[in-house]
């Protein structure tokens, strides 16, 4: 028996709707005692109904009133969303009705858990509706679309049947020795699975690093000495003025933030302050910042001045950067040259204030990253941190399990990697999802989803 939950499933503040929705075998009663229309304890499911919500004899609203009865439904339960006019208030009276008829408040993310442990949906669809919700790009969506209609689970699900396949002959050779038409499990029949096994996920942990820029952007610090034009470039980028820009060295003390789309890929840009020596408190404190932003960045680019001499703080920046993913700009490329191009590898000289360069730029980009056109990627992505992890995991126990397979280790030693790995995959679609796992996962939901 479900108890029955309640929360307004659309944003908060004025519109021309608003929905309260609620889920649980109560769902349809708890409505009717304030409904004054049809009696929807007998109305056929998946029909909309007018009518008026009621409290205390008065009218709180007109609605229409949607019944959804189970199983088919979001949360394989009785569903019911009221459609309410948008104002807050009277959004929040009709929800207040519900709750002092018997639904009680959801917790975030509630339903979209409901639909996962009445097995409507596996956890990478779970949280496919969320990168939904979150999704910036036309791309990151299509992203979370695919997840959502199952084919990350499909895919993980062929992978863990493999091993699972392996897993039982292997138990069967050990519980029944007697049983000698069985298929014998050995090593060399082991062999050829796992590296199979290996190669698939290799090539997923690979798509899945492009997945993942695909949905969180990649990180990009511009650094580079004071006035040698980096918030021009930043703004140039943003193609708005969001970083201040002047020509007194040092005015960018703190890192200014923007996000922009690049046919698909978003760049989350840092503008850092100027790298130099400096007795002063406060930009010391941004040049830290600027060190530690490369630590963090996916992408530097590292800005020159074309007019001027290559000091030692330029080299510093060159020797800090030389095992990151960087684009080596050289600017001011309007100004007379006097900077030494030689040992800069590969660069772009340009100006930060032209648009046409800017766009060369911008092609580099999308180049490095090669996303271009998603439909014509394979569309099996795995796209966040956690199941990129526990795919690591599998690919470690995967690596385990042949090493013995190498080595030569009894068969019910190998098994207990083989396993390992079979739960890692289990954890990506939650087959095995522990209640503290689903609960953070979920919490991070909104309300009412
Ligand atoms: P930052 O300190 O590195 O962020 O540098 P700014 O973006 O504030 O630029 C410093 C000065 O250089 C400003 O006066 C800009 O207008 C100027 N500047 C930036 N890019 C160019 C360029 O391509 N050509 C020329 N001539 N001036 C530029």
């Amino acid at each position: 028996m479900n108890d029955t939950i309640v929360a307004i499933s659309t944003a908060c503040g004025q519109g021309a709707i608003s929905i309260v929705r609620l889920t649980g075998d109560d769902a349809v009663e708890i409505v009717n005692k304030a409904f004054r229309g049809k009696n929807l304890n007998k109305v056929p499911t998946h029909t909309i109904n007018y009518g008026k919500i009621i409290d205390n004899g008065e009218v709180v609203d007109e609605v229409m009133v949607s019944i959804l009865r189970a199983p088919k439904t979001y949360t394989k339960e009785d569903v019911v969303e009221i459609n309410c006019h948008g104002g807050a208030y009277v959004t929040q009276k009709v929800l207040e009705v519900m709750l002092k008829n018997g639904a009680r408040m959801a917790e975030p993310g509630e339903f979209t858990k409901r639909a996962f442990i009445n097995g409507r949906i596996d956890l990478t669809q779970a949280e496919a509706v969320m990168d939904m919700i979150d999704a910036k790009t036309k791309e990151s969506l299509k992203m979370a679309n695919m997840a959502l209609r199952g084919d990350v689970f499909n895919l993980i699900d062929k992978l863990r049947a493999k091993l699972l396949n392996c897993i039982a002959k292997i138990e069967v050779n050990i519980d029944y020795p007697e049983y000698e038409d069985e298929e014998q499990i050995t090593q060399n029949s082991l062999k050829p699975i796992l590296i199979e096994v290996k190669d698939e996920l290799k090539k997923l942990i690979e798509k899945s690093e492009i997945s993942q820029i695909i949905k969180d952007g990649v990180n990009t610090v511009i650094i580079g000495k004071p006035n040698v034009g980096k918030s021009s470039l930043l703004n140039g980028i943003l193609r708005e003025k969001k970083a201040i820009v002047t020509n007194i060295a040092g005015t960018t003390r703190d890192t200014v933030e923007g996000r922009v789309n690049l046919g698909g890929i978003v760049l989350n840009l840092v503008d850092t302050a100027g790298i130099r020596e400096t007795s002063d408190v406060v930009e010391k404190i941004g040049v830290e910042k600027s060190l530690d932003a490369i630590e963090k960045a996916d992408l530097v680019m590292l800005v020159f001045d074309n007019s001027q001499e290559l000091t030692k703080e330029d080299l510093l920046l060159l020797e800090k950067t030389k095992d990151k993913n960087r684009v080596i700009i050289v600017n001011k490329s309007d100004l007379e040259k006097k900077l030494n191009l030689e040992n800069l590898g590969d660069y772009i000289l340009m100006s930060a204030l032209n648009e046409n360069d800017i766009c060369i730029l911008e092609e580099k980009i999308k180049e490095m990253y090669k996303i271009g056109n998603i439909s014509e990627i394979d569309a099996t992505y795995i796209s966040n941190s956690r199941q990129i992890g526990k795919l690591h995991e599998a690919m470690n126990s995967i690596n385990d399990a042949l090493e013995g397979v190498y080595s030569g280790q009894v068969v019910d030693m190998i098994n207990i990697d083989i396993s390992m790995a079979w739960k890692a995959l289990g954890d990506i679609v939650g087959a095995n999802a522990s209640d503290s796992l689903i609960n953070e996962l979920f919490s991070k939901f909104c309300l009412g989803k």
